[in-house]
């Protein structure tokens, strides 16, 4: 439904939806004397708070409206639409979310509730000043990083790292000003006219397509296949700016760590201003203003964290998911979503159009492509000349590599080479910290969590064994904690941290850096370090999985994966597919040099056999899909059935056994509905935060009505006090 269509008026008695974490649901209050549309957003009060409230409909109780208490405030925001509340309504439906909680996720902008405070805010005025400082610069640099956005003077002073004198200084100095805050602003317009890049031919194929879908109005899903630099965000980029023809907007999904201010520099370039921007970092002046544009339309591109799907847009027409296989999709907290595929259904509902892109896309998307259900567009060379990096294994059987070293003979002469050439070397690891257990000699005793059932990981940089279940950290021990004895506690195998000792011990006159998500105490800092390396200033970069996203490192010409079968071990039927995203995309960071032909990628490995390797090594991407859709069908697990996941959590392990074993035998709806309830079992870590995690799975033939058997199952059952009860449509592990 376009926005031209107005919500209904409703007179003296409001049905409205009360927005709080404790299921109060909806009632009835008293319309204010100019009434309430549906969809507006309202203040209601509840005993004695005052909380937000959704108008539904009219008043249908018969009881006396002299009883009924009237609404405070009808808050200054635009209403909800329709298809908007479709959408929530729906989302709630199939995540099993109660509707408030849905509807608080899309009310996340801060101070609804209270008056537009006056505000003062920091701006540019004039020349760098006299005496720069570090933390001057630091000052100046979020500025300009932030071309547009607004800042109070104490979240310029946060994010830049340093204290409100410095940015008061650089205001006294006349290099900056504080004005009155301009009530929230509409955001630059983007000027779709301005040229994009000339497209090579599958590039224009792509747009072309994309495009034509754009014009037509209609709901369409696009999967967009291309190795990492083929060009897709210039192709999706040309999506967007037809759909800013059309005067409609757009928003762009990227992994969290992805949004960087290179990418926004490139849509700056594309339509000579900065799109909005939405994620963890940005202040609450952004986020309150951005909510609200959305809403008013005044904001055309939004680029986002998974959240952002939860704006209350005016007019939606492109929704972009990029690198929609990535893990940071799906939210597992309080309302357990695929922001994936609720951008489906959001756009399924708006008539709106879905990109998304990957070089590795999840078996979800590439089974919907294969029948049909979306389309496909592939990109298949890299952008200009570069190809994909060559690919060998490295049998670990056949190389002598003692105990306590994990970079093979073969891999360290080929860092050396690199190093000679001076060029970069990436050593991957998906492991953070020095090691991943600690054992007792003496007695055996692997030291563990207090409160998980987890072991803790020894990170000798911190100084400290850190639990990475619960976050929980403690002084690395001289004594075994169990049996007493001192000098005996080993760490057992290798983490990025152990990796980088073995690096300095054997390349001691290279310069190597750890990106490791641990060890960065912000965002900015890790930004910061990976423009360094961009630049040329490391030889040797040890890193997580964080190195697998995205980041353009020119000179990085040798990528080793210290351990190839890390992500095979496990029996998660997913293993396969995790692992083989992340290894092309890791891979994927070796690029070519002028002269030495492509960039090279090594996979250390005990089974250079096992068919993930083999399908990296040779390349045929879509044999592997093929074979893991083989195999997942033939036992019905997604995308060919469906899965749910229950979990119950008490701090009293017999507490949460009873109950889940008396759910286990009231399942009669779910076989009703076709459905099987595997388990109770422990969860895959059975203990965390001191609480007793029990798993139910539920099992069901692709077309059944799996969400209404598992309310209806759930329904009669009231948990015991204190028990936590999750529901997981569609796990992401599926252990
Ligand atoms: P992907 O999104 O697939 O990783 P990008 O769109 O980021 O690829 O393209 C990789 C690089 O190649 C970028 O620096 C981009 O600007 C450049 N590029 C892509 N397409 C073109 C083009 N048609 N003309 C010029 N440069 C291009
Ligand atoms: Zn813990």
């Amino acid at each position: 439904m376009r926005p031209d269509s107005l919500p209904e008026f409703f007179p003296a008695r409001a049905r409205i939806a009360v927005l709080t974490t404790e299921p109060v649901g909806v009632l009835d209050y008293l319309a204010p004397d100019e009434g309430v549309r549906q969809g507006q957003l309202v203040l209601v009060p509840l005993g004695p708070r005052r909380v937000i409230g959704l108008v539904r409909g009219a008043g249908q109780g018969d009881f006396d409206l002299a009883k009924l208490r009237p609404v405070a405030k009808v808050l200054k925001a635009e209403p909800f639409r329709p298809e908007f509340l479709e959408f929530l309504t729906r989302a709630a439906d199939y995540t099993l979310t109660p509707l408030p909680l849905m509807l608080r996720m899309a009310t996340r902008a801060p101070d609804l509730d209270r008056p537009p405070a006056a505000r003062r805010i920091i701006v540019p005025a004039g020349d760098p000043p006299a005496r720069m400082t570090e933390a001057r610069q630091r000052v100046l640099d979020v500025i300009a990083n932030h071309g547009g956005a607004s800042f109070a003077p104490s979240e310029l002073a946060q994010l830049a790292g340093v204290g409100t004198p410095v940015v008061k200084g650089l205001v006294s100095a006349g290099t900056l000003a504080e004005i009155q805050a301009p009530r929230d602003t509409p955001y630059p317009r983007l000027d779709p006219s301005l040229p994009g890049k000339p497209l090579d031919a599958d590039q224009q194929a792509a747009s072309d397509a994309l495009q034509t879908a754009i014009r037509g109005g209609g709901y369409g899903t696009t999967l967009l296949r291309g190795v990492t630099g083929s060009g897709k965000t210039e192709v999706y980029l040309e999506a967007v700016a037809e759909c800013l023809r059309a005067g409609r907007q757009a928003l762009v999904l990227l992994p969290e760590i992805a949004l960087s201010a290179e990418f926004l520099d490139r849509v700056e370039a594309r339509f000579g201003a900065r799109p909005g921007e939405w994620h963890s970092g940005i202040t609450r002046t952004e986020r309150r203003r951005l909510w609200h544009m959305a809403g008013q339309g005044e904001v055309g591109l939004v680029v986002g964290a998974r959240s952002a799907l939860f704006l209350p847009f005016r007019d939606l027409g492109l929704i972009v998911v990029d690198e929609e296989h990535d893990g940071s999709y799906k939210q597992e907290d309080v309302v357990f979503y695929s922001a994936r595929d609720m951008a489906v259904l959001r756009a399924s509902i708006l008539g709106a159009q879905v990109v998304l892109a990957s070089a590795t896309p999840s078996l979800e998307s590439w089974v919907n492509a294969a029948s049909g259900k979306y389309r496909r567009l592939d990109l298949r060379s890299r952008y200009g000349a570069a190809e994909l990096p060559d690919m060998t294994a490295i049998d670990l059987r056949a190389e002598d590599l003692p105990s306590g070293r994990w970079i093979s003979p073969t891999l360290a002469s080929a860092v050396a080479a690199r190093i000679a050439r001076g060029q970069q070397s990436l050593l991957f690891l998906n492991r953070r910290g020095f090691a991943p257990v600690t054992v007792c000699r003496a007695c055996g005793e692997q030291i563990a969590c207090h409160q998980c059932d987890a072991r803790m990981v020894e990170h000798r940089f911190q100084n400290r064994l850190v639990c990475h279940q619960c976050g929980e950290t403690r002084p690395i021990p001289d004594a075994c904690p169990s049996c007493q004895v001192e000098g005996k506690l080993a760490p057992i195998g290798p983490g990025v941290e152990r990796i980088a000792e073995e690096v300095a011990a054997r390349f001691p006159d290279a310069k190597a850096t750890i990106l490791s998500s641990d060890l960065f105490h912000s965002a900015r800092a890790l930004k910061d370090t990976i423009a360094q390396i961009a630049d040329g200033d490391t030889d040797i970069i040890i890193g997580t999985q964080i190195v697998a996203k995205g980041h353009n490192f020119p000179r990085l010409s040798l990528v080793g994966v210290i351990d190839a079968d890390l992500g095979l071990q496990g029996a998660d039927l997913r293993a396969a597919e995790r692992s083989f995203q992340l290894m092309r995309q890791v891979a994927g960071r070796a690029g070519r040099h002028a002269g030495e032909g492509p960039g090279v990628a090594m996979l250390q490995t005990h089974q250079p056999d096992h068919a993930v390797i083999r399908a990296i090594l040779s390349g045929e991407d879509e044999a592997f899909w093929n074979a893991e859709a083989a195999a997942r069908q033939a036992v019905g697990m997604p995308p060919f059935g469906r899965l749910a996941g229950i979990i119950l959590s008490h701090p009293d392990l017999a507490t949460v056994s009873d109950f889940a074993r008396h759910l286990a035998a009231h399942a009669q709806p779910l076989r009703d509905a076709g459905a099987e309830l595997w388990g109770p079992a422990p969860a895959p870590i059975a203990r965390i935060r001191g609480r007793h995690r029990i798993r139910l799975l539920i099992h069901a033939p692709r077309q059944a009505a799996m969400q209404s058997a598992i309310a209806d199952w759930l329904a009669p059952h009231k948990p015991p006090a204190n028990l936590r009860l999750s529901v997981d449509i569609d796990p992401q592990s599926f252990l």
